[in-house]
């Protein structure tokens, strides 16, 4: 059949649509549950992810994210070392017991300490000899005001003696009650023959109270996904990484729907089975199911949605993100792995439709790239301040990709970077976003906005939005009426 004979169908996005309100008895949108899975198994209280975008997501982001109860998928444009490194980050800033914990030699110098609080971000470290036997306790007080930075740990620490410390497995509610009686942050756990066996820290009890809904491993730890790509050393990068505690891996592809996509992911899912495998991103319902039954145990699905995205431009390939939303649903729906609606979120009301469209998250690039937690400076123009964001696929981010890579320096990586451009097809832009602050105050709009969007469709969780959701098709003059008009607009 050719091209033209084909019946032309209409594909839609956010703003052509809206949810037509119905009978509700949810009476607050406090009553609304935004509980919701992430993929197979891994389950949210909220439904948001930050993607993995080396302007959205590194440690600071994923653990702002699972803190609030959704997930974050460091990138995958960092060294395998410094994509570890960011995974342990996440995974050592709060559990119930930190069971390898942080420790140096007596012989170490304060100046040592000094590196090792900074580069894990910790409040003390345990002193041990070789054998782990626990010798004393070194925490940021002790060694404030220490002038003398090539002093030896073992002059400066709290000594073994006058150290609390308690036994292996000791009980929550114990531990706490140590830590209050004795007025102390830190306290180490030993094993019958004064081994560390763990590290039960204040910070992580009160951590515990002040988010209730953190996405959390078995041992406590906040939860954080990890992409790898489909080419060179994923497998590498894929192993080092799930040895570091990643909770899952996204196989992060711009057309998912691909054999080498499938093959990638099919050889991943052999290595692993105690991570769930993510793969996209499509478009298609045909290409949901195709990914799922190569073993993937969430779907992402967005083909030029983003904002920093021209791939539609260049290609003239894509699928308007609500209709590509539904159709991977639908391919979805029958082996019960959740899709993500990844790409396109503008407001908060585009979260609320893409989850009626049958997405169980939506992952966000742009909308989290102007927040404190992002990585990067803020850049002050004109007197506002703004972050940088930029597509995966940018010319910035493939030159910056490139130096990386091959080290260069002077005239060698002007080639470089010359080459790159002669060679480069972009797919994506660069952009200055204006700074937002903190990441919690975005997702509570959004989340605030899912809530009562779930109550103006009678939902109280979002198993019953996708059910009772009517979406309805709207005109310009709808969408223009949609949007705050004939006033000189003042906030
Ligand atoms: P946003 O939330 O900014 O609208 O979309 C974020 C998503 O855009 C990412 O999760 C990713 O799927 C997609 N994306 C990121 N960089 C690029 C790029 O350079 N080109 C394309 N086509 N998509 C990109």
């Amino acid at each position: 059949m050719k091209a033209s004979d084909k019946a032309l169908r209409v594909g839609l996005t956010f703003d052509d649509v809206l949810l037509v309100p119905r009978l509700s008895d949810v009476k607050s949108r406090k009553d609304s549950d935004t509980k919701s899975r992430f993929s197979r198994g891994i389950h949210l209280s909220i439904p948001v992810v930050s993607a993995n975008m080396d302007t959205v997501t590194e440690s600071a982001m994923a653990i702002a994210m699972a803190r609030l109860g959704g997930i974050g998928v460091i990138h995958r444009f960092l060294s395998v070392e410094e994509q570890v490194s960011e995974v342990i980050k996440v995974k050592r800033s709060e559990s119930v017991v930190i069971e390898d914990p942080i420790t140096l030699g007596p012989e170490k110098t304060i100046a040592e300490a000094w590196d090792m609080i900074g580069r894990h971000d910790i409040g003390g470290i345990v002193i041990v000899d070789p054998r782990k036997k626990v010798l004393g306790l070194v925490t940021r007080r002790d060694i404030i005001l220490e002038d003398d930075s090539s002093r030896k740990l073992g002059d400066v620490m709290t000594p073994r003696r006058d150290l609390v410390t308690a036994p292996r497995g000791v009980k929550l509610d114990k531990a706490k009650e140590l830590l209050r009686k004795n007025k102390i942050e830190k306290l180490p756990l030993v094993d019958k023959s004064g081994r560390l066996a763990g590290l039960i820290t204040s910070k992580d009890i009160m951590k515990r109270r002040q988010f209730p809904s953190a996405t959390k491993d078995s041992k406590g730890r906040l939860r954080v996904a990890a992409a790898v790509g489909v080419r060179g050393d994923y497998m590498q990068r894929a192993v080092k990484l799930v040895e570091a505690g990643a909770d899952a891996l996204v196989v992060d592809i711009a057309h998912g729907h691909s054999t080498y996509a499938i093959d990638t992911l099919k050889a991943i899912k052999k290595e692993f089975r105690s991570v769930d495998v993510v793969a996209g991103n499509v478009a298609t319902s045909r290409g949901a199911a195709d990914l799922i039954r190569a073993g993937a145990d969430a779907v992402k699905v967005g083909v030029g949605s983003g904002s920093i995205c021209i791939t539609r431009v260049v290609t003239g390939s894509g699928v308007p993100q609500l209709t590509a939303i539904i159709d991977s649903a639908r391919g979805a729906k029958d082996f019960d792995v959740p899709v993500i609606g990844d790409g396109g979120i503008r407001n908060p009301g585009d979260v609320t439709k893409a989850l009626a469209a049958g997405a169980s998250t939506v992952m966000i690039g742009s909308l989290f790239a102007g927040t404190e937690e992002s990585p990067g400076p803020t850049i002050l123009r004109d007197g506002v301040r703004y972050k940088l964001t930029r597509g995966m696929a940018s010319l910035a981010a493939s030159v910056g990709r490139k130096i990386r890579e091959e080290k260069t320096q002077g005239s060698k990586q002007d080639e470089l970077i010359e080459g790159v451009i002669e060679e480069s097809v972009p797919e994506g832009v660069e952009g200055l976003i204006p700074y937002k602050g903190r990441v919690e105050e975005v997702v509570k709009q959004l989340v605030g906005g899912l809530r009562s969007g779930m109550s103006y469709s009678g939902a109280r969780s979002l198993v019953q939005l996708q059910k009772k959701a009517e979406f309805m098709m709207i005109t310009s003059a709808g969408h223009k009426e949609s949007l705050p008009h004939d006033i000189k607009r003042v906030m």
